[in-house]
């Protein structure tokens, strides 16, 4: 038995969304830049997609612009808001996906711009007094870059409440909703988002694609110069595969959204309160009521656990390993850190999917069993 449980990473391409892409592969070749036929036949797909995703996170069209990935996209926002809209603080979390994190320090490094840090809880809940006491004082245009949902421990932020904010004190709102787009409700405008990113690979499509929202008054210029691709905003031939691939996976998973969350979410209370009941010490690192598709826990460290990422792929389970840092070992998770885990703990991320059986959840237990 082969069982994926790193759904939070990539997830399988659905099948429909491989049988859309395949002939267009091989009939819709065009340059979607070309004004001929074969160009506009392929131009026609890339505004399709467009329009799937604009209508499902409630933009407009013109506000989706594609990109390589959600790590181009959120480069993207950050140094453009930057380079563009004057902002003067960036305003972040220590639980951040490295390519922003990595990016906001990379542009307060080169520029005039300050960074400041929100704390989080065990839970990764953030201090919203401490963004709106932050945002009180007034620093100059700011930047709030907040995810929706942590990919490590699925911890999910009150991105209403954070928008509001945002709002009161008239500051931008970059969200990373790499982990919930396809997988929760998402309407930009409600949120009060200036900025949004998106990748097909988390929510059941291919590889190499992204997407960013801008909302329609912040005027940024490109990262990528050259030619007047995605309406001057990114340039370089157009991903077209990729770009219909990720409207159909995104126009299934909402097709299917409810049903599959419910059925996720009982596969994860399963394999929470199974642990909880049979393997001693287990401690559940995942907020109970985060994100229904990840599920982190930590094992009291010994050889038996610092090798159970190892042992479990072994016996056939493909999760992912992250651990606090005890002495600076390269691969400490600094999301891990930043909740204040203990380095005596080996913390595995499951991230589930609607493919994964309560079948899968039993095999994975009697492992872990096994393997302690
Ligand atoms: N943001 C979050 C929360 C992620 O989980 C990931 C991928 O792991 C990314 C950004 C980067 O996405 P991409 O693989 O499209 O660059």
């Amino acid at each position: 038995m082969r069982i994926y449980l790193d759904n939070a990473a990539t997830t399988p391409l659905h099948p429909e969304v491989l049988e859309y892409m395949l002939p267009l592969m091989k009939e819709h070749f065009g340059n979607p830049s070309s004004v001929h036929f074969h160009g506009r036949q392929t131009k026609a797909l890339v505004e399709e997609a467009r329009k799937k995703i604009a209508n499902v996170i409630h933009a407009s069209i013109g506000e989706i612009f594609f990109t390589s990935s959600a790590t181009e996209a959120n480069n993207l926002i950050i140094q453009a808001a930057v380079r563009d809209l004057g902002v003067k603080r960036i305003i972040t979390s220590p639980i951040e996906h490295h390519c922003v994190l990595h990016t906001v320090e990379h542009v307060c490094g080169c520029h005039e711009v300050e960074l400041e840090y929100l704390s989080v809880d065990q839970f990764g809940a953030l201090n919203l007094d401490e963004l709106d006491s932050k945002l009180a004082e007034n620093k100059g245009m700011t930047l709030v870059c907040l995810m929706h949902a942590n990919n490590e421990m699925g911890a999910l932020a009150d991105v209403k409440k954070i928008g509001e904010i945002c709002k009161k004190h008239d500051v931008l709102f970059q969200c990373d909703a790499v982990q919930t787009v396809g997988k929760y409700d998402i309407n930009v405008n409600e949120l009060n988002l200036s900025f949004m990113s998106g990748s097909g690979h988390k929510f059941y499509g291919p590889k190499g694609i992204g997407f960013v929202y801008i909302k329609g008054d912040n005027k940024i210029s490109p990262l990528i110069f050259g030619g007047a691709q995605e309406r001057n905003m990114r340039a370089g031939t157009e991903n077209t595969y990729g770009i219909a691939g990720i409207g159909k996976a995104l126009e299934l998973c909402m097709a299917d959204m409810v049903e599959h969350k419910e059925y996720i979410t009982s596969l994860r209370t399963y394999l929470m309160k199974s642990l909880q009941d049979r393997i001693p010490n287990v401690k559940i690192v995942s907020p109970e009521d985060g994100h229904y598709c990840i599920l982190n826990v930590a094992f009291p460290k010994n050889e038996k656990s610092e090798m159970m990422m190892f042992n479990l792929d072994i016996h056939g389970i493909s999760a992912s390993a992250g651990s606090a840092c005890s002495s600076g070992v390269a691969q400490a998770s600094h999301v891990l850190e930043a909740i204040g885990l203990s380095a005596d703990y080996q913390a595995i991320r499951f991230s589930i999917s609607h493919y994964n059986t309560k079948d899968e959840m039993d095999f994975l237990l009697e492992k872990l069993e096994e393997i302690l």
